[in-house]
């Protein structure tokens, strides 16, 4: 089976280009551990381009992506053991000092568990068997959001919901908690308004999202 051009065309466009005018980078980052500046949690959005967005370079974060960027809470870390063991390869293996969790508007993986819990009937074949598990623990946050009235009861403010219930979750964590107590590690929550190429981020005092710049 051949492999289509589009992966090609642009593998080789990117061998005779970029990486050969940074060659002696990719020499130099090839010889040693990696060390990156902090890790990203964000969505498998198509979208999500992290690297780009803050201009960064290979090395520059450690990435882990999943569905609507969800941390679960501890009590689902079997669910989570991916999440889970990239995070702790990340703190302990590579010491970060910075998590950020990205979240994004328009989130497909937010707005699917948004509806499987209004019941509409995105999935009445129950075609997504597994993504219906993975969402299932936003269930909690889902409630109290649908009691919200107006700009509140947004789609976007459910996902900048999930992102702080994240945060929350990522404390559960012991390991986690200890290190973000001594000061070792920081972790924050970001959400990219992919039209608008703005990113807020968010605010533990006034518990709100503000713009970065
Ligand atoms: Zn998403």
């Amino acid at each position: 089976m051949a492999l289509p051009d589009f992966l090609v065309d642009g593998y080789k466009d990117w061998k005779e280009n970029k990486f050969k005018n940074k060659k002696k980078f990719f020499h130099k980052i090839s010889l040693t551990k990696q060390k990156p500046k902090a890790m990203i949690i964000s969505c498998c959005d198509s979208r999500i381009v992290e690297n780009a967005i803050f201009n960064a370079e290979a090395g520059d974060y450690f990435i882990h992506k999943n569905i609507a960027n969800l941390i679960l809470p501890i009590k689902k870390s079997k669910l989570n053991n991916n999440t889970n063991s990239a995070i702790e390869y990340a703190v302990k293996g590579l010491k970060v000092s910075h998590i950020f969790i990205l979240g994004h508007s328009n989130c497909g993986g937010i707005k699917f568990a948004h509806d499987c819990f209004l019941k509409k009937t995105i999935d009445q074949n129950n075609k997504y068997k597994y993504l219906k598990d993975w969402v299932k623990p936003l269930k909690s946050i889902f409630i109290k959001f649908s009691k919200k009235k107006g700009e509140k009861n947004t789609l976007s403010n459910f996902e900048r919901l999930s992102i702080e219930n994240s945060l929350n979750n990522l404390l559960e964590y012991p390991y986690i908690k200890k290190l973000v107590k001594t000061n070792k590690l920081q972790i924050h929550g970001l959400w990219y308004d992919i039209g608008k190429g703005n990113i807020k981020y968010f605010d533990k005092k006034s518990k709100s999202f503000n713009n970065i710049a």
